[in-house]
């Protein structure tokens, strides 16, 4: 059987990303990334560089691929979670491909995507997701035919929490990856411990870290001391969901798996539990079309009755505890 090609499309937040795949092969993955001097993200202006720059993006990853338009099979877009306006800009172009080329257009669940190419890129079966990018914290893993969320953050993501820091004490953004360097030459502080049955908090520990900082307390030691407390907490909870569901591989997913402390602790917990730990490579990681060109793949060729174009929506609150997963058998 011939292997299809789809052509993905991930609009949800800062990121236009165009990527192709053919089967399991990515042929391109291209992007551009809105950015502004003052590092805040406006929802208008967000979806307008994306209008802006969708076409180049589009034409990038086709010569990448090697491939025209017309030899896509498939077209798949982010139909949320994300920001409104974002969005509406992603679906506007998939839409616009979909009708004039006449290819069959699929949307998919921008987290389910994460989760899927971080299971096809590191090749683990049947793993617990350790999904720890800036807005988002949480660990995932399937069961009884979806995907579950056993334990998430309470308020704010780990990657917003550490950029906080990062401005509190003047590191700039992003701040994770100062954080980790600056904590190689820290010792520990006592910062809260916030585990909350199978939730964790972080808005407590960043508030007191800012209160030690203002009294004194050097910058090192507290990087050092919000990376040991914030990782330990999502091990623990990893560990448990690990033993819940008595699984026996984890993966680390979104931009704070660039963090080699992080990706250690969760190394030593899988092998003192006889399990296996991968982190993805930071290129899948964070939003990119070939997670979304992926997904597109594994709906369009598992789900029975998709939605014709005129009733595809998109939908800023979609959970992925919501999505039917037929290609999980
Ligand atoms: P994402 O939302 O998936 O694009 O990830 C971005 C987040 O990852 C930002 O909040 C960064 O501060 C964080 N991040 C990037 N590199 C590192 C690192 N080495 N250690 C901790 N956090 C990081
Ligand atoms: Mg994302």
């Amino acid at each position: 059987m011939k292997e299809l090609i789809c052509l993905g499309i991930e609009s949800t937040a800062h990121t236009l990303g165009v990527g192709i795949v053919k089967g399991k092969k990515i042929l391109a993955n291209e992007r551009s990334m809105y950015q502004t001097e003052e590092g805040g993200m406006i929802p208008s202006e967000v979806a307008e560089h994306h209008r802006k720059v969708k076409y180049d993006v589009l034409d990038k990853a086709l010569a990448t691929a090697k491939l025209s338009i017309e030899d896509i099979d498939v077209i798949s877009f982010s139909q949320g979670p994300g920001l409104a306006p974002s969005l509406a800009a992603g679906m506007e172009f998939a839409k616009e491909l979909a009708i004039k080329h006449k290819k069959p257009l699929v949307g998919v669940n921008h987290i389910c995507a994460h989760l899927e190419i971080g299971r096809m890129i590191t090749k683990a079966k049947d793993p617990v997701f350790v999904f720890v990018s800036g807005a988002n914290t949480q660990i995932i893993a399937h069961e009884g035919g979806k995907y579950r969320i056993f334990g998430e953050t309470l308020d704010i993501g780990l990657g917003n929490a550490l950029d906080k820091f990062g401005r509190i004490v003047g590191l700039g953004f992003p701040a994770g990856p100062k954080i980790e360097e600056l904590a190689k030459h820290g010792k520990l502080v006592e910062l809260p411990y916030a585990v909350k049955g199978m939730d964790v908090a972080f808005s407590g520990i960043i508030t007191k870290a800012e209160s030690l900082y203002k009294k004194g307390t050097k910058v090192e030691d507290l990087c050092f001391s919000l990376q040991e407390t914030c990782f330990a907490m999502l091990t623990e909870v990893t560990e448990r969901a690990m033993a819940h569901c008595q699984k026996h591989e984890a993966i680390l997913i979104g931009g704070v798996a660039a963090n080699k402390r992080f990706c250690q602790m969760l190394d030593d917990m899988c092998k003192s539990r006889d399990s296996k730990f991968s982190p993805v490579p930071l290129q899948y990681c964070g939003d990119q079309g070939a997670m979304i060109a992926w997904q597109g793949l594994l709906v369009y060729t598992s789900c029975k009755n998709l939605p014709s174009i005129e009733d595809i929506d998109f939908n800023p609150k979609w959970r992925v505890d919501e999505v039917d997963t037929p290609w999980i058998k």
